[in-house]
């Protein structure tokens, strides 16, 4: 049955799990009013998902709600903020019931482990776009930007790279994978886990980060550019899955875990004595960190295995070039 503008945002929502009282007035106004605590500022990030694009037109809606969000809360791990608000803009080829609770499910799984309140929105019709802003808090000098890396820091990242990236190109047909690695594959595609704690536990710690979607190459490439330094990666070091090794049981392929997208892991920067405190975070957090290589003062990105010089196939993804 198709739902009316009113009566789809009153069902949908509406009506939080999440009531946080720094929101003073939430959906059903004309705007939000919000209370940023006095001795914090506000991040705020967005992030635009197209179908066709961004995903294919029939993934299932709680996954979509789930990775809307997800990738907006890594952004905002990538700073060190606190996520606490969204709003979000749907635009929808018509109002379809299932749709809207499946997607409203999923986004409503996620933001409630992050205490995250929808807190307004826009409902138009057209082709299937979504739009989600994150705002989260972080106190001024504790923010962590991609500008600090410095020559003699470590470069580190959460988690495993190139798992979402390999799942595209399986599902695109090459390479062929048993059933076991694709489920997982799948899963690290379809629900990231954007690294909220590790990022808020790296205030003070990380010295640049950022959180990667366009690949390891682009974002790491983000971070020397900003911070006008180099740096020397070790392709041996890089954290992979089982999964992703098991796919390349005869040969590891590299492809997708330095250019493959969708990782939503942080790659950040820290000085060297910081290295058994990145260790206890990882353990607090029940989130690998691994050191890939250093920051040296120029020369951009040069990348070895085990010694050897090695020259990546791609650099990243990125739309206009791509597209
Ligand atoms: P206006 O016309 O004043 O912009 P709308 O009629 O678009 O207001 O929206 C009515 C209320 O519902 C507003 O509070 C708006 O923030 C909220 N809203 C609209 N769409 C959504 C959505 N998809 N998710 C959450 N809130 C929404
Ligand atoms: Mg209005």
């Amino acid at each position: 049955m198709a739902l009316s503008e009113f009566s789809l945002i009153e069902r949908f929502f509406s009506h939080p799990d999440i009531v946080r009282d720094d929101v003073l007035i939430g959906v059903g106004d004309d705007g939000a009013q919000l209370r940023v605590p006095s001795d914090q500022t506000l991040v705020v990030s967005i992030d635009t998902m197209v179908a066709g694009v961004h995903f294919f037109p029939d993934v299932d809606p709680a996954d979509l709600g789930y990775k809307l969000l997800a990738v907006n809360l890594s952004d905002l791990a990538a700073m060190g903020a606190d996520p606490a608000w969204m709003t979000l803009a749907l635009t929808l080829p018509q109002a379809d019931e299932s749709w809207l609770q499946g997607f409203a499910q999923g986004l409503s799984q996620l933001a409630n482990g992050h205490r995250v309140q929808l807190v307004g929105g826009d409902t138009t019709r057209g082709p299937l776009v979504l739009t989600l802003q994150a705002h989260g808090f972080v106190p001024a000098q504790c923010i962590v930007t991609r500008a600090g890396a410095r020559p003699g820091d470590r470069i580190y990242v959460t988690g495993t790279l190139g798992d979402a990236g390999l799942a595209l190109r399986i599902m695109r047909g090459e390479p062929r994978a048993a059933v076991v690695a694709v489920d997982f594959l799948r899963q690290r595609l379809l629900r990231p886990s954007p690294r909220v704690e590790v990022g808020r536990a790296l205030r003070g710690i990380a010295s640049a980060a950022i959180d990667i979607s366009d690949g390891l190459i682009a974002d790491l490439g983000h971070i020397l550019k900003r911070s006008r330094v180099g740096a020397q990666l070790r392709l041996e070091a890089l954290p992979l899955s089982d999964a992703y090794t098991t796919v390349f049981m005869n040969g590891l392929d590299y492809v997708s875990a330095l250019s493959g997208g969708d990782d939503y892991e942080l790659c950040f920067t820290a000085p060297a004595h910081q290295h058994e405190r990145i260790q206890a975070i990882a353990g607090e957090c029940a989130c690998p960190i691994t050191c890939i290589g250093e920051i040296v003062e120029e020369g951009g990105l040069s990348i070895t295995l085990h010694g050897e010089p090695y020259q990546p196939s791609s650099p990243g993804y990125d739309h206009f070039a791509n597209g």
